[in-house]
């Protein structure tokens, strides 16, 4: 799958209609997170015990993990509405004034990518997080002036693919953090049959398994790569997902047994081509494959990690013998020995 895949406007616009199909509505509904929903479940009776409304929270991981899913699951649980935003698009102090204002008694404010927020937005949300109170500018220049504007009580859930870029004030207001982890192929197998039912799509066991063990434990691609076996079957046999239809559309989308995509591998070859293995640093990683930076930490990387193909040292990014080997290549021996697993 190519970046290009993921975000033509095409693209984008059938991910909204398959999601708006497929996507969780209650905590019954949504596979994996065990500990996370467990604890949430709790907060939440407890909130609704207490008439009152469920502390702020801040959910953390990679993309496509279920953090959106899960803030709208939390809303549907306390039968409260849900507004969306996100951290650049919220651009003046006015603008989240303005959203803030509009919140009924223990509304949801989801704001993705909180960790974008600029500074004076941000020190807005301060007031509003601890006291349910903004401070609004009335009028301009040299009569303007300020009134407090109390708010109804709400609850702000955060989501951030880089908790360690909030600023220590920011996160100290959260009540609560939630980290996601990366999803078992056991998970997945459940993400991947539950779509595929909403969906009426016949899939065998043995063609579940590989999607699943292929979806980098993203709960968002094994979504897409389902979707893109489906096509293959319609199209090259007679619509049951079986393990050869899965198999032969996977290598047609050049995902490999691993899930590992075209610039997975462009990731690896260069570190251990052009890098000696490394240690070489995030920047100059992501410019020599052609990549931002933010996409190859937030979302190459993390998978890399988790299957030990990458290690992150103080130094920089280091590739593991398995690496080598994945990518055909003998691991080198002697010093830079000591530095792989
Ligand atoms: P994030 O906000 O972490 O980037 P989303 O909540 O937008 O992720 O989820 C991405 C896609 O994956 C959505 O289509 C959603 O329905 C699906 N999804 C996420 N988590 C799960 C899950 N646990 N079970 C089923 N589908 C999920």
């Amino acid at each position: 799958m190519s970046n290009d895949d993921i975000i033509t406007p095409k693209a984008i616009a059938d991910d909204v209609l398959f999601d708006d199909q497929i996507r969780p509505q209650k905590m019954d509904d949504f596979p994996g997170q065990e500990a996370i929903k467990e604890k949430l479940t709790i907060a939440i009776q407890a909130a609704k015990q207490r008439q009152e409304p469920l502390d702020h929270l801040l959910l953390s991981g990679p993309p496509g993990l279920g953090k959106t899913t899960l803030a709208r699951i939390i809303a549907n649980e306390m039968k409260v509405d849900i507004k969306q935003s996100a951290g650049p698009v919220i651009e003046r102090q006015a603008d989240l004034s303005a959203i803030l204002t509009s919140l009924d008694d223990f509304d949801v404010l989801f704001v993705d990518e909180i960790h974008r927020l600029n500074h004076a937005v941000e020190e807005t949300l301060y007031s509003a997080m601890e006291d349910f109170e903004v401070d609004i500018m009335l009028g301009k220049g040299p009569t303007a002036r300020s009134m407090k504007i109390g708010l109804r009580p709400f609850t702000l859930i955060g989501a951030t693919t880089r908790a360690g870029l909030l600023t220590p004030p920011l996160r100290a207001r959260f009540g609560d953090t939630c980290r996601f982890n990366l999803y078992t192929p056991e998970e997945l197998e459940c993400i991947v049959n539950r779509s595929a039912r909403i969906l009426n799509v016949p899939i065998q066991p043995d063609g579940t398994l590989e999607i699943a063990s292929r979806s980098r434990g993203t709960a968002r691609i094994a979504n897409r790569l389902l979707r893109r076996v489906r096509d293959y079957a319609q199209v090259k046999g007679d619509g049951v997902i079986t393990l050869e239809i899965a198999e032969a559309a996977l290598k047609l989308l050049r995902i490999d047994h691993l899930g590992l995509d075209d610039m997975d591998r462009m990731i690896l070859e260069t570190l251990i081509n052009k890098f000696g293995g490394g240690p070489v640093g995030s920047s100059s990683l992501a410019v020599a494959v052609g990549e931002e930076r933010q996409t190859l930490e937030e979302v190459h990387e993390p998978y890399l990690i988790q299957i030990g193909f990458i290690k992150r040292t103080p130094q920089g990014r280091v590739a593991t013998q398995h690496a080598f080997r994945h990518i055909g290549k003998p691991p080198p021996s002697g010093k830079n020995q000591t530095q792989l697993l």
